[in-house]
């Protein structure tokens, strides 16, 4: 094959030349980056050896070895673990950089270059960080098999890569980097030690290094004994521990060491909002180690983004990181290590997806999970109100698809309410707490923004009774509530739905002084029906408005306005839902609506109006309004009328 030359894509060398315009202050995590993939690569290929013995007899001695040629000005990180295939190469680095990557350059260029450090927490550049040391890097690379063809990746980071077909013995990947001028310091024995010791330790496979010691001949006094020659020997030696942190006692586990198995398995940069690490003893047997991020990776909700949630271990051997039954979706931002001495090694993927010990892990798993979110909100709000913020709307799926947990999630959500301060949040119990007893129904209204539902007519005599009503303005939350019908017996009720009995105890008083209004505005209703006809399900006096004049409400059990708005943003094809109008039978206009009507029930004003209501009521419910040239007409009439 002769040297092909390719252009990297727009993407990738945007990204190249932030990585070379220094990112990221600490260039030694270069070497952590290469050795997780490394060790990513042998994890998979032992995996498959399990199955494929002839991937061992290639060589089955696993380990990432470092080779410093100083002369050269080199470093090489090689690997014997799965390798890639010329197509593979080219695609995974070069030519495709992740979605995540993508949304996160164009993030930085909407911020104009200034990068916010929790930004680039977010955000792990991999591979690519070797050319923040490096002015050019070589890949070498080969797949298990008996043909000994690999191909070389080459490339200065500007622009372009080369891909070559070359011969190559061993099976895996060698990545060698070809140092800048001043970074001279990472061809160093302690440095490199010391980067290993910090980042890798407990990388499970050995990564090692040809250590040279000279010796020279000395007297008891520890001078060189004149004429004796120096000899020199080489050794390789294991640079990490290589134990596994989830199998070691937690009080012998620092912080630090917490902190870095975290960003070695989830390749984010930032340290973990909770570490979770325990042991199950019993009818089951398994160790775990778990993280919440403080920040949802940039492909999160890319498809490649569920990928590396929780990392399966049979007896210290690793599985998978692509287990979806260990954990279910709605804890998909967890992270870690779950390590069973009860599974079989040579367990497949199928086997997986009905083992029964899987479902008790899992049962145990999200657990302990939830618990722990429990205790957070309970002892430390702050920390919880953070972890809400990132991820509270992934977890809120679970009240409707796990009905094991239903409660304990319950009691996780967080949302803003008419009592709380905007951005303060509130729990369902304290809610309970707050409410009268003899309240009804825990109330909610749902929408875009607190600004909108704050100004919402169906607040109105909430307002003014002093009700609490949960904002709910999550676009998931329309669905969360319908799976939760009750809680502590109450039921959540939408106050932009059906009908709202606000009567409290003076029940006769407030029956016989509605029934009367209805009598003496019936012909007003009557006459905006009619005008209004096959437009709406209904329209009839309103309990839920005092200061307006109309709004607009859904059936009970029919799709709410904001779930359409979502619905129809989202291209969904769907009917209009037909709508009540609801008239407030105290406003002013109504009132004066039936005087029109009792004076001549046929003056075609009295349409007029009632077409004007009706789009004042679509307008303030946020929905599009059928005809904005006849709106715009009637009110320049009016208007005209008025200025007479
Ligand atoms: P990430 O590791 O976050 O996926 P990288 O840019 O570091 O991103 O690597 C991109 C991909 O290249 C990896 O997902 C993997 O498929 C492949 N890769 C990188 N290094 C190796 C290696 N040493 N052996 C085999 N494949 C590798």
């Amino acid at each position: 094959m002769a040297v092909k030359r390719r252009k990297f894509k727009t993407e990738v060398q945007q990204l190249l030349d932030l990585v070379i315009h220094s990112l990221y202050s600490n260039k030694d995590i270069f070497l952590r980056e290469l050795i997780s993939n490394a060790s990513d690569a042998i994890d998979r290929a032992r995996f498959l050896s399990l199955s494929d013995e002839d991937v061992l007899e290639d060589d089955p001695d696993w380990k990432v070895k470092l080779y410093v040629d100083k002369d050269e000005m080199t470093i090489t990180v090689s690997d014997n673990g799965v390798g890639m295939t010329a197509e593979e190469v080219d695609r995974n680095i070069g030519t495709i950089a992740n979605s995540g990557t993508r949304k996160f350059l164009e993030q930085l260029q909407e911020q104009k270059g200034s990068l916010p450090p929790e930004l680039i927490g977010q955000f792990g550049v991999g591979f690519y960080a070797a050319f923040m040391v490096a002015d050019k890097v070589t890949v070498v690379t080969r797949t298990a098999g008996p043909v000994d063809e690999g191909t070389r990746w080459l490339s200065a980071g500007a622009g372009s890569y080369t891909l070559e077909q070359v011969t190559k013995e061993r099976r895996g990947t060698d990545v060698t980097l070809h140092l800048k001028e001043d970074m001279a310091e990472y061809l160093e024995e302690w440095k490199i030690r010391k980067i290993v010791k910090q980042f890798s330790d407990f990388v499970e496979h050995p990564v090692t290094m040809d250590i040279t010691r000279e010796e020279t001949p000395r007297d008891e006094e520890g001078k060189a004994i004149e004429g004796a020659e120096t000899t020199i020997s080489v050794e390789e030696e294991t640079l990490n521990s290589q134990k596994a942190l989830w199998q070691r006692p937690k009080e012998d586990v620092t912080d630090e060491e917490y902190n870095e198995f975290y960003k070695h398995i989830s390749h984010d940069f930032q340290d973990p909002n909770e570490v979770i690490h325990w042991n199950v003893e019993g009818t089951t047997e398994f160790r775990a180690l778990l993280y919440i991020p403080q920040k949802a990776p940039m492909d999160f909700y890319m498809p490649e983004g569920r990928k590396r949630g929780v990392h399966l271990y049979v007896k210290r051997v690793f599985i998978t990181d692509d287990c979806e039954d260990l954990l279910p979706p709605y804890l998909r931002f967890v992270k870690g290590v779950v390590d069973s001495s009860d599974l079989p090694l040579n367990i497949s993927r199928e086997m997986l997806q009905e083992d029964r010990l899987i479902r008790l892990i899992r049962r145990n798993l999200v657990k302990k999970v939830l618990d722990t979110f429990a205790d957070m909100k309970a002892k430390n709000r702050e920390k919880y109100v953070e972890f809400w913020e990132e991820f509270g709307s992934v977890l809120k799926e679970g009240v409707h698809i796990d009905f094991e947990n239903r409660e304990k999630l319950q009691e996780l959500i967080l949302c803003e309410t008419t009592k709380t301060d905007a951005g303060a949040y509130s729990a369902l119990e304290e809610y309970a707490e707050r409410m009268p007893e003899e309240q009804k129904a825990i109330y909610y209204l749902t929408g875009d923004d607190r600004k909108t539902l704050e100004s919402s007519p169906h607040l109105e005599a909430f307002r003014s009774r002093d009700i609490e009503v949960l904002f709910l303005t999550d676009p998931i939350d329309e669905w969360v509530v319908q799976g939760i019908t009750t809680y502590k017996d109450k039921p959540l009720k939408s106050i932009s739905k059906g009908d709202v009995d606000l009567s409290e105890g003076d029940e006769d008083e407030s029956k016989e002084e509605r029934e009367k209004l209805e009598e003496e505005r019936k012909e007003v209703v009557d006459a905006v029906r009619e005008a209004l006809g096959d437009k709406l399900k209904d329209v009839r006096l309103s309990q839920r408005l005092t200061e307006s004049a109309c709004c607009l409400v859904s059936e009970e059990h029919a799709m709410g306005v904001h779930m359409e708005r979502i619905m129809k943003a989202m291209n969904q094809e769907m009917p209009t839902t037909k709508r009540i109008l609801e008239l407030n039978p105290t406003h002013p206009l109504i009132e004066k609506m039936q005087e029109l009507v009792e004076a001549d029930g046929e003056n075609p004003t009295i349409k007029e109006y009632a077409e004007l209501l009706h789009d004042q009521a679509l307008l303030t419910a946020g929905l599009p309004i059928e005809d904005p040239v006849a709106f715009t007409r009637r009110i320049s009439d009016l208007m005209a009328s008025a200025a007479k």
